[in-house]
């Protein structure tokens, strides 16, 4: 089928265009610039027009932001949204994250709406984020909570408005397809902290990293030698999301679901201890003795949706970690 994906630069929707690329759909794809389009093009060489394209799309949070590229090459049978901002360093809470997310994602729905009758599917890349409780966890967490944080509350710091971006920008997803019952399915998928190999020749230098692989970049250049900064939390292995959107995608059972997508805990001494048995070339950049610190949680998540309707089975770390490697140390070199 032909899927329209937004914000194809990005770190999960790179591994999405491979696998949509593998399962024979045809994508065109969102970017915010010609160099960016051209990367991704040069990145899956070969290919023709019709198999792999791009728009660019400057801004997701522009009004009409995504008529162009819905109108561009129809028909599209379905839609695969990524695109949105993830880095906990805005300062104009409303501005640079809280709106952009909302307002993309409404787009890109309006969009649909207004001009592309045919979409029958759309997934869109929500986040654990949008179902976390940090006042007072559940036991095991599932599919039909929701993170109770106020708009109010999402303008507190940086990581505080990403965390309400994902949860508003998802709840007004969800808000729209109830009010106004469009022609198409939604499914969402909600990762909790994603790592994983960044594609071949999508980065120049390793200040660009996506945030959720910071943690690897830092201790792989020695920013963690004098010590591992403690840090524990739930990850999945960006592969095993990319599995998840495209058979979200492909899947009719998959129609109005959540999908939880978390493979387990990690810390980070867990992260570079891993690192120092499998890369002996990195052992200078990491402590001498690492001190284990516990990854347990006071609470579990329920992935099994992701496998029982999906199909996905959870990479373990330290393939996740060993790859990961193995990635940015090519970009370093
Ligand atoms: P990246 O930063 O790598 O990708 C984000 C993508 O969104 C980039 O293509 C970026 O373009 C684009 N984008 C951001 N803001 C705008 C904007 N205003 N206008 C146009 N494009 C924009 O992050 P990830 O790949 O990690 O994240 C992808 C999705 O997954 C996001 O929705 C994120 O919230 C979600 N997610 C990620 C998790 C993770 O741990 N990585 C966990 C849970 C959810 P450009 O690069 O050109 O700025």
């Amino acid at each position: 089928m032909k899927v329209l994906l937004t914000g194809g630069s990005g770190f999960v929707a790179q591994h999405c265009l491979r696998l949509l690329l593998k399962h024979g759909h045809d994508v065109v794809t969102t970017v915010r610039s010609a160099e960016k389009g051209q990367q991704l093009l040069s990145a899956n060489p070969g290919l023709p027009t019709t198999k792999l394209s791009y728009v660019i799309v400057k801004d997701i949070a522009e009004p009409n932001a995504f008529d162009k590229a819905i109108i561009s090459s129809p028909p599209f049978a379905a839609v695969l949204h990524t695109a949105s901002p993830f880095h906990y360093a805005a300062t104009d809470f409303e501005n640079d994250m809280l709106k952009p997310a909302v307002n993309g994602t409404l787009n890109i729905l309006n969009a649909i709406k207004a001009h592309a009758p045919e979409i029958k599917k759309v997934v869109v890349t929500s986040s654990f984020a949008a179902i976390i409780n940090m006042q007072s966890p559940p036991e095991v967490y599932d599919e039909s909570m929701w993170n109770p944080i106020s708009w109010e509350q999402a303008q507190t710091n940086g990581a505080m408005a990403y965390v309400g971006s994902k949860k508003f920008a998802e709840k007004a997803a969800r808000d729209f397809m109830a009010v106004e019952k469009p022609g198409f399915a939604l499914a969402t998928v909600n990762p909790v902290l994603v790592f994983g190999p960044i594609m071949e020749g999508s980065l120049t230098s390793l200040n660009a990293v996506n945030t959720s692989n910071v943690v690897f970049r830092d201790m792989i250049q020695g920013r963690m030698k004098d010590g591992i900064t403690n840090g524990s939390f739930s990850w999945v292995d960006v592969r095993d999301v990319a599995a998840m959107h495209v058979a979200a995608l492909e899947k009719s059972e998959a129609d109005g679901q959540r999908f939880i997508a978390a493979a387990g805990r990690y810390s980070n001494s867990e992260i570079a201890s891993i690192i120092k048995k499998h890369f002996p070339s990195l052992q200078d950049k990491l402590p001498e003795h690492i001190e284990l610190e516990s990854s347990k949680a006071g609470y579990g998540i329920d992935n099994s949706s992701a496998e029982k309707i999906l199909g996905v089975k959870f990479r373990d770390l330290a393939h996740a970690v060993v790859d990961t490697v193995d990635s940015l140390l090519k970009v370093e070199a």
